[in-house]
């Protein structure tokens, strides 16, 4: 089997620096197998139990979680202003967890954590083009001329870049569904911002597979299943 350094371990497991982990064992507070544990240099493996303040540690398995983001919760994991998702999901939850592509503050709707950052990556990179899906309500009623430019893409001087081909479609006379292949900075407001027609909410409702699960109301978090994290992908 695989063994490896205590320390190493800990560092993963808690996502912490490897001095805080040494700090950590030098206060007493790791066991292995019901033992007090100093030793950074222990080897261990997946049959020692390793515990933390009395907290039986998972091996690092991968989690990952979707998120019905409200509006007024920020896409960070810490804020002094505002709560963060992360804060959304117990506390027991929270460790090791980042966020795959983050949302405006005023926006809603589906948001993915994880701890697993090979699968982040693959998702937010940008040659994977994972779609991405949003509702989108604007303060003035929609036209005909909206879909066309958003299939063309739109020049921004600011950074030099003309978007990726969107899709546009008018749901209803002020509501619009916008898929992306790209997420530049407000990309959808400033988008509409074009037609200076305000957004008034926008609300993602998937990221490439993933679809918000409609049982989820606005501050409430789920597992994915199995077949979730490869459908995102
Ligand atoms: N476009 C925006 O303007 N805001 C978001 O949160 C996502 C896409």
């Amino acid at each position: 089997s695989k063994r490896a350094r205590l320390d190493r371990y800990l560092a993963k497991a808690l996502q912490i620096p490897r001095k805080q982990v040494r700090l950590l064992l030098m206060s007493g507070k790791v066991e292995v197998d019901g033992q007090l544990a100093k030793d950074m240099d222990l080897l261990i493996d997946e049959f020692n139990t390793i515990s933390c303040d009395g907290r039986v540690l998972q091996a690092c398995s991968p989690r990952y979680f979707m998120v019905h983001k409200p509006v007024g919760v920020v896409s960070a994991t810490k804020d002094d202003e505002h709560k963060t998702v992360l804060e959304l999901l117990p506390e027991a939850e929270r460790s090791g967890l980042h966020i795959v592509g983050r949302l405006d503050l005023n926006t809603s709707g589906l948001l993915l954590l994880t701890n697993d950052s090979r699968w982040s990556e693959a998702l937010m990179q940008p040659g994977a083009h994972v779609s991405k899906e949003y509702l989108v309500t604007l303060g003035n009623p929609l036209t005909e001329e909206y879909a066309p430019a958003f299939a063309a893409g739109m020049y921004f001087s600011f950074e030099d870049i003309t978007t990726a081909p969107a899709r546009l479609e008018m749901l209803d006379s002020h509501i619009a569904r916008v898929v992306l292949t790209e997420g530049k900075y407000h990309q959808i407001k400033r988008m509409f911002g074009r037609f200076r027609n305000p957004v008034v909410a926008l609300h993602r409702s998937r990221v490439g597979g993933l679809s918000l699960d409609e049982n989820l109301a606005p501050g409430q978090w789920r597992a994915l299943t199995e077949d979730e994290v490869q459908l995102a992908l």
